[in-house]
């Protein structure tokens, strides 16, 4: 199965808002092991959006969206991709009561287009919407886009990542029996090209797990990513390739899953229960500042 992201607002083209909800989505398709091989911004502009939303639809099973689900004229994300998929939108009753009862907590009056909000796209599954009005909904496409399904998210961050994790996530899992299990391993002393050099066999050959490097100030990260079948064991797809990665680069090979060397030196100094003192000259404090940014390290 395959994914891909298109996030909708004039004001991430135009670089006033940074695309933090693209980021949050692909970390979530990563856990669930939805392959994501795109992601677009297009303004608010229903022909655009026609056309990036049919190019995507072309090429993944399943588009996310996020943004243009609000109460404005501008807000055009529903109604364009309906259009598209060949839904009418229609009264969503649970909607119209949750948009009600949001504003009577927030103790406002609701206007008139707040119930443009409750319209959904015909046999859509609706997302409640915790920290906003706008709910979200995933609809399957019909005729031409047939087996095929589009997923919209409210834009606002606060908005759209709880829904991303409470209840979009474990949807799209439903329907899907396999996830991806990553491990990190970290290298200090070695550049990226050296590495890359050292395991080139493997990283082109190896397709489960794959191996990936990142090159990180002063280090090198490497994910090796499995993806597992329901009923498999990640680590028997893991452990000989990490094996192999020590064997060859078990030198540099300062820990896995450690997040960063300061973390990886607390807990090492913790496990041998050795305390540690520094005398900085020119980084101003940098050194003991890294240290005691890791949790425990007083
Ligand atoms: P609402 O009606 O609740 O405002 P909406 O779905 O109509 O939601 P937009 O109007 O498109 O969302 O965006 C609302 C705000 O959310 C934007 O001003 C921006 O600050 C933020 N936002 C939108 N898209 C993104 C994104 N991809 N990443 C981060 N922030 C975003």
């Amino acid at each position: 199965k395959t994914a891909e992201i298109l996030c909708v607002g004039t004001e991430l083209l135009m670089g006033n808002t940074v695309n933090t909800n693209a980021a949050a989505i692909a970390r979530g398709l990563a856990e669930i092991g939805l392959n994501l091989y795109h992601q677009t911004v297009v303004g608010d502009n229903p022909e655009r959006l026609r056309e990036a939303l049919e190019l995507a639809l072309s090429r993944a099973d399943v588009v996310i969206t996020t943004g243009g689900l609000g109460p404005t004229y501008d807000d055009l994300t529903k109604e364009t991709i309906a259009q598209v998929l060949g839904r009418r939108l229609v009264p969503h009753e649970e909607s119209q009561r949750w948009v009600a009862e949001y504003f009577r907590r927030i103790g406002r009056t609701p206007c008139p287009n707040n119930q443009k909000q409750a319209m959904m796209p015909e046999e859509a599954v609706v997302f409640q919407n915790h920290n906003g009005t706008a709910p979200g909904c995933a609809v399957a496409g019909a005729g031409r886009w047939a087996g095929k399904r589009v997923v919209m998210l409210p834009g606002p961050p606060r908005e759209c990542e709880p829904m991303l994790r409470e209840q979009v996530l474990p949807y799209l899992q439903a329907g899907s029996d396999t996830r991806l299990v990553s491990r990190c391993l970290y290298f200090y002393g070695i550049g990226e090209s050296d590495l890359a050099h050292r395991l080139d066999r493997l990283m082109r050959e190896s397709t489960n797990p794959t191996v990936a490097p990142y090159c990180k100030p002063g280090e090198v990260m490497l994910r090796v990513t499995a993806q597992v079948a329901e009923g498999q064991s990640a680590n028997a797809i893991l452990d000989p390739v990490v094996e192999e990665i020590r064997r060859e680069a078990g030198e540099w090979l300062y820990g896995i899953n450690v997040g960063n060397l300061q973390t990886a030196l607390v807990h090492l100094l913790l496990a041998k229960e050795l305390t540690i003192a520094t005398a900085e000259s020119c980084t101003g404090g940098l050194v003991a500042q890294r240290i005691t940014s890791v949790p425990g390290a007083s």
